[in-house]
């Protein structure tokens, strides 16, 4: 019997993670390296489409992923008026949920451990090679069949490799938070509403049984408005309807800008680029960390039909980087309303929301069967 093949995984977000469960499941010897000293990833919540609940079930991690988090049935825009401007139901086929992140990280960790991989906190990766080769902070290095490199946007091994094509910050960013339910919070009806006021927006989504994710959204050069904590009495002046939910939001909150990323190739020899890493792209279709769970399970899947890793990872760019590339075009576009003035934007939600052509792209990453799902 030929000895177990062993893959060295850098990050320990939803792709790395997904990436030792996959891998370990099919026989590989797994470790992860997570640089922070404990598997934390952003308070808020995030949203899992059917495409991300499949790789979740095959991973066997759907269950703890999923516990007490509600559907997500429909999406409504409003206006700074409150009014509705669209509406999207989402139909019976293709579940939504929003889920609190940390919860389906602590999910994907105890899979890839029941499954045999070892994951190691504090070892942060300062390069990659292409023969296989990785090397850490504190001096050590190590070798194996496989190395991937799923240490998110800023990836040093991605970097060190040479492979961006395109990197780019785009005009908007988020703060994101979590904040507690209150006991007369309105009924979760499975409705998720964007609140929209000029350039800015508020997302509010119930999230778990006791917690409500709430982003808001704005441009990178509105200092104002992405200012932490918040300015509470700028947010109450642009969202005066939404006065009661932002003064919870107190001090939580993180700023992240959006950002798009393409590369010239998503390996390096042994070294296969995945998740945030290889394609980030702005959460306007809430696919991010979907497509990276699905590129993670693929990745499997394609070096489990090949001896041969090279040709593994080319079967795998070639038959998963359309889908992701799709995702990204349609994440930028629907991002692209956020800088034109607001009587034209409204004009464009209309007929988006009404527009088959553009729920079809939109929903087609969602409607997706992910390769390595079986039902
Ligand atoms: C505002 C906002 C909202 C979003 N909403 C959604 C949503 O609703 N649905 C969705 O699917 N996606 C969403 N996304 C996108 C999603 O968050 C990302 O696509 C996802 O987190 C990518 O996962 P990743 O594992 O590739 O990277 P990350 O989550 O960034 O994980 C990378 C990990 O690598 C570690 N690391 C980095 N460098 C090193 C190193 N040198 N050595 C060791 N470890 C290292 C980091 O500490 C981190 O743990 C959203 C993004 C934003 C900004």
């Amino acid at each position: 019997m030929s000895p177990a093949r062993r893959a060295e995984i850098v990050g320990a977000g939803f792709a790395g993670l997904s990436a030792a469960c996959a891998l370990a499941q099919r026989g590989w010897q797994v470790r992860v390296h997570e640089r922070a000293d404990e598997l934390r990833t952003t308070g808020a919540g995030i949203y899992i489409y059917e495409n991300g609940l499949r790789v979740l079930r095959a991973l066997g991690a759907f269950e703890e992923a999923v516990e007490g988090a509600p559907f997500a049935h429909t999406r409504q825009v409003r206006d700074e008026h409150d009014r509705v401007l669209s509406v999207h139901r989402w139909d019976t086929r293709t579940r939504v949920l929003s889920i609190v992140r940390q919860q389906v990280i602590n999910a994907l960790a105890s899979a890839a451990r029941r499954s045999g991989a070892e994951i190691v906190t504090r070892s942060e990766a300062v390069a990659a090679t292409p023969d296989g080769g990785v090397s850490f902070a504190d001096g050590s290095a190590a070798a194996a069949d496989l190395v991937v490199a799923a240490d998110g946007t800023g990836s040093r091994l991605r970097d060190g490799l040479g492979l961006v094509a395109t990197r780019r910050a785009l005009a908007d960013g988020a703060i994101r938070l979590l904040i507690p339910k209150l006991a007369d919070e309105p009924p979760d009806d499975g409705t998720t509403i964007e609140y929209w006021s000029g350039s800015r927006r508020i997302l509010y989504t119930p999230c778990g049984q006791s917690e409500v994710y709430v982003a808001l959204t704005m441009l990178d050069r509105d200092a104002v408005a992405k200012a932490t904590p918040i300015q509470t009495a700028a947010w109450k002046a642009w969202f005066p309807h939404l006065a009661g939910l932002i003064d919870r939001i107190g001090d939580r909150g993180r700023y992240d800008r959006f950002e798009y990323i393409r590369l010239r190739r998503w390996s390096a020899g042994r070294v296969a680029v995945l998740g945030d890493a290889a394609h980030a792209l702005p959460p306007n279709i809430g696919q991010g960390a979907g497509c990276a769970m699905m590129n993670a399970l693929s990745l499997a899947v394609h070096l489990d039909r090949h001896g041969d890793i090279a040709s593994g990872l080319a079967e795998w760019e070639r038959n998963e980087r359309p889908l992701t590339e799709h995702t990204q075009r349609v994440s930028v576009l629907l991002g692209l309303p956020t800088t034109w003035p607001a009587p034209l934007r409204r004009l464009a939600f209309r007929l988006a929301g009404r527009s088959t052509w553009v729920v079809r792209q939109r929903t087609r990453t969602a409607h997706h069967r992910p390769t390595g799902t079986t039902e």
